[in-house]
């Protein structure tokens, strides 16, 4: 049984290579943005609420966030590890997730700023399974419409050119120094980097499969 977080930007990756990652490792995902679009689709009083922070890039109050988690670790069948997409994101998270569970490494993306705008602003999704697709690298085969299930596929209301570079601030100023905060805590990490636009996600899904296997984590 195996606990990660995969930690990285907006738009690096994460989400594409934890549903790989989910496959390889026998672990579940649990991704809090998902989470949030659901409740927002959903349009329940708290939905209505998360929508407000959502639609601005901004973080959704920790409270709210860590309630979401919860909820959600607690349906993960015994015996079963996880990897987080997208929480924690402050280091008020961090500690309350230290409270429930035990991290075994963070897994680390790399991505130049420049791959990270281009992929945000042409990246769809599936709006029945939630496959990530992008226009320029990761096209699907039939015109927006999911290789894997047939549903359509659509772009997220915050991967706009503003809401985007607002994400990217907040990343900057609230989620990166959570990489010194689990680096200090002796927390093993596997960096994955990616300098290219075209290059696969099994390319990088294998390079962070060899390096949990260093640390006989996988
Ligand atoms: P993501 O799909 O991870 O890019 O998340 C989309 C949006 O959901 C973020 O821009 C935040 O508004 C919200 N969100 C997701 N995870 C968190 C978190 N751990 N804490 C606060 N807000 C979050």
């Amino acid at each position: 049984m195996v606990n990660l977080i995969i930690f990285g930007a907006p738009g690096s990756g994460k989400g594409t290579y934890a549903s790989r990652l989910k496959e390889r490792l026998n672990v579940e995902v649990i991704a809090t943005g998902d989470l949030f679009r659901e409740m927002i689709k959903l349009d329940t009083p708290l939905g209505r609420k998360v929508k407000e922070y959502v639609e601005k890039g901004l973080l959704v109050p920790d409270d709210i966030t860590l309630e979401v988690l919860k909820e959600n670790l607690a349906k993960i069948p015994k015996g079963k590890g996880f990897i987080l997409d997208g929480y924690p994101r402050t280091i008020w998270q961090a500690q309350s997730l230290e409270e429930i569970a035990k991290i075994d490494a963070v897994i680390h993306l790399v991505v130049p700023d420049w791959i990270i705008i281009k992929r945000l602003s042409s990246r769809r999704i599936c709006q029945n399974c939630g496959a990530i697709y992008n226009l320029i690298f990761l096209k699907p085969k039939r015109d927006m419409i999911c290789d894997k299930c047939g549903g359509p596929l659509y772009q997220r209301s915050d991967d706009t050119a503003e809401v985007i570079k607002k994400r990217i601030e907040v990343y900057e100023k609230q989620t990166q120094p959570l990489l010194n905060y689990y680096r200090g805590k002796g927390v093993p990490f596997v960096e994955a980097k990616c300098e290219k636009l075209e290059t696969p996600p099994e390319v990088v899904v294998e390079e962070i499969l060899k390096g949990l296997k260093k640390l006989n984590i996988a």
